[in-house]
C-alpha cells in the first residue's frame, strides 16, 4: 500500500453515458475535496473503451457540468497534464503493452472460446446449479495450438490468470478489511477480441502510469478489486488506498434509482436547484463532519477544510428529496439578491414574464423566495402578476369576495387609492387602515377578501408589497370587478 508521504493523486474516472448520475456527482466531489484537503491534484480520465456505450456529446456534457458545480481538475482532457492521453480510447496501444507483458510473465492467456461455447458452458454450470463463471479451460492449451489458432485467424480474447488456491485481503479506507479467496474469482477477460481493453485492464494500467495514490469510488467497483490487485501483483506494481464510498439509496433503502426520482444531476440544475444547495447536500450522502458537530450548511470551502475520508461512513446513504428541497430553500432565501434575480430570469421568461425590468423581476423575487423549493416553483407563485383577471384557487373563495361587507372595503379603499398618486407597500397600509377605522371592519373580514381579490389565493407574501408590484391601477382593476 501506498504511505501517506506520497503526493496526493486522485482520479474521478467516468464512463460518460449521456448524463451526470448523481452517484458520480458523489464520487467526484468526494476526489475533488479530497485532493484539494490534501494538497494534491485531481485527475479527470475518461473510460470510453466500451464502444457500444458511446454517447455523442456526453464527455462535453460532463465537463460543463462539473464546471457548472465548481468541480476543478488539475489534469485532463481540457487541461491536459504529464500523463496523458486522458481518453481511454487514445491509449490503446499502452494496454497492449501491459496486455503482453501479463502474457509473457505467465499471468495471462490466450482464449479462443466462441460465444457460443461460452453460452453452452454456463448452461450446462446453470443445469448443474454450480457459479457461473469461466471454467478455464483455455488454461491448459499447449504453446503449439495456441500458435496454429493464432495463425489460423481464429478470434481471441486474453484472459487473467487468477492464481488458484489463494486468499486476497487488502484495506479499504471505509470498509474495512476485505477477504476473497481467489478460487471464485473468474479469470477475467482483460483484452477484448476487438483489440480493446476491459475496464479491469485499463483502468489499473492507467492508475499506475497516473501515479494514483488513493482510489476514491462507489461501492459497487469494490467486487472488482481483487482482480485488480492480481493484476497489480503480476505486474510488480504498488497498490493504492482503496476507498470505496456507500451507495446511494432511495428512502425504502433500494439502490437510488429512476423510477423514484430525477437522478440526473442536469435535472436537478434544470428544476433550479442551485449548485451551491447540490454540493453541499451531495456531501452529506455518506459524509458528516463528525460525532457532534450540528453544522449542515457548508460551503465548498469548508467542505475542503473537513473533508476526510475516515468520516466517510460505510453504510448507504438515503437521498432525501424532503431534506434537498427544504435546503434550498434556505440557500435561496440567504442568496445574494442581485445574483438570484440573474439566475431566475429565465424561470420568469418561463411564466411568460416580461424580464426587461429587472428591479420589478428582484422585488417580486425577493416577495416570494421564501415559498421557493427551487427556482422552478417560480412560475405558479407570480400567475397574479401576469394575468389579467384573477383566478381563484378555489370556488368556495368567492363567497368573501361577494359579501356586503367585502363591497364596502373595496369601494372605501378604491376611493382612497384614487386619490394616490402612485401606490406603495406604506401608503396601501395607510389607506387599509383607514378603512378599518372609517367602516368598522376589521380582521379576518378586511384582510381576507383584500387578499383574495387581489391574488385569488388566501394565502401568501405581504399584501402591501403585493399591491406595490401590481401597481395602482390593476389593484383599482381588481377592485372594481367585485364592487
Ligand atoms: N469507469 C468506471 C465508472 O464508470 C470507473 C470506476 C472506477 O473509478 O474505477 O464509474
Amino acid at each position: 500500500m501506498k504511505n501517506n508521504n506520497d503526493v496526493v493523486r486522485v482520479r474521478f474516472a467516468p464512463s460518460p453515458t449521456g448524463f451526470v448520475h448523481i452517484g458520480s456527482l458523489r464520487t467526484a466531489l468526494f476526489n475533488y475535496l479530497f485532493a484539494k484537503h490534501s494538497g494534491g491534484k485531481n485527475i479527470l480520465r475518461i473510460e470510453d473503451t466500451d464502444q457500444t456505450r458511446k454517447v455523442e456529446g456526453a464527455v462535453e456534457n460532463l465537463i460543463k457540468v462539473m464546471g457548472n458545480l465548481g468541480i476543478e481538475f488539475d489534469e485532463g482532457p481540457v487541461q491536459g497534464g504529464d500523463y496523458g492521453p486522458y481518453y481511454q480510447s487514445q491509449r490503446l496501444g499502452i494496454y497492449k503493452k501491459y496486455c503482453d507483458e501479463l502474457l509473457a510473465k505467465g499471468s495471462a492467456y490466450y482464449a479462443f472460446e466462441t460465444s457460443q461455447e461460452l453460452d453452452e458452458m454456463r448452461k450446462l454450470q446453470q443445469l448443474e446449479g454450480r457459479q457461473t463463471m469461466y471454467d478455464r479451460r483455455a488454461r491448459d492449451l499447449s504453446e503449439d495450438e495456441v500458435r496454429l489458432n493464432l495463425k489460423n485467424g481464429l478470434p481471441y480474447v486474453i484472459r487473467l490468470k487468477v492464481p488458484l488456491n489463494e486468499e486476497i485481503r487488502f484495506d479499504d479506507v471505509i470498509k474495512g478489511t476485505i477477504k476473497i479467496e481467489t478460487n471464485i474469482i473468474d479469470d477475467q477477460v482483460l483484452l477484448k477480441s476487438d483489440g480493446f481493453p476491459t475496464y479491469h485492464l485499463a483502468n489499473v494500467v492507467d492508475d499506475h502510469l497516473m501515479k494514483i495514490t488513493h482510489i476514491i469510488r462507489g461501492e459497487e467497483w469494490v467486487t472488482s478489486v481483487p482482480k485488480h490487485i492480481i493484476i497489480y501483483n503480476a505486474l510488480g506494481w504498488e497498490i493504492p488506498q482503496m476507498a470505496h464510498v456507500p451507495l446511494i439509496l432511495n428512502r425504502d433503502k433500494s439502490k437510488l434509482s429512476k423510477r423514484q426520482g430525477d437522478v440526473a444531476v442536469e435535472d436537478y440544475l434544470q428544476k433550479g436547484y442551485l449548485k451551491e444547495t447540490l454540493t453541499n447536500f451531495i456531501a452529506l450522502l455518506g459524509w458528516n463532519p463528525g460525532e457532534g458537530e450540528e453544522q449542515e450548511f457548508f460551503s465548498m470551502e469548508e467542505l475542503i477544510k473537513k473533508f476526510t475520508l475516515e468520516k466517510v461512513q460505510s453504510s448507504g446513504a438515503v437521498f432525501n428529496v424532503d431534506k434537498l428541497n427544504w435546503m434550498n430553500n434556505e440557500y435561496i432565501k440567504n442568496y445574494d439578491p442581485d445574483k438570484l434575480t440573474e439566475m431566475a430570469l429565465p424561470y420568469f421568461s418561463k411564466a411568460g414574464f416580461e424580464i426587461s425590468d429587472k428591479d420589478r423581476i428582484k422585488k417580486i423575487l425577493l416577495l416570494i423566495r421564501v415559498y421557493l423549493n427551487k427556482l422552478d416553483d417560480i412560475p405558479d407563485n407570480i400567475v397574479y402578476f401576469i394575468k389579467k383577471e384573477i383566478e381563484l384557487e378555489s370556488e368556495n373563495l368567492k363567497e368573501f369576495l361577494t359579501a356586503d361587507s367585502s363591497k364596502k372595503v373595496f369601494e372605501k379603499l378604491s376611493e382612497k387609492i384614487s386619490l394616490l398618486d402612485k401606490l406603495d407597500p406604506e401608503n396601501y397600509k395607510t389607506a387599509v387602515s383607514e378603512v378599518q377605522k372609517e367602516t368598522g371592519i376589521k380582521g379576518k373580514a378586511l384582510f381576507k377578501p383584500l387578499r383574495i381579490a387581489l391574488t385569488g389565493s388566501e394565502n401568501g407574501p405581504e399584501l402591501p408589497m403585493i399591491a406595490d408590484i401590481l401597481g395602482k391601477e390593476k389593484v383599482l382593476d381588481l377592485l372594481k370587478r367585485w364592487i
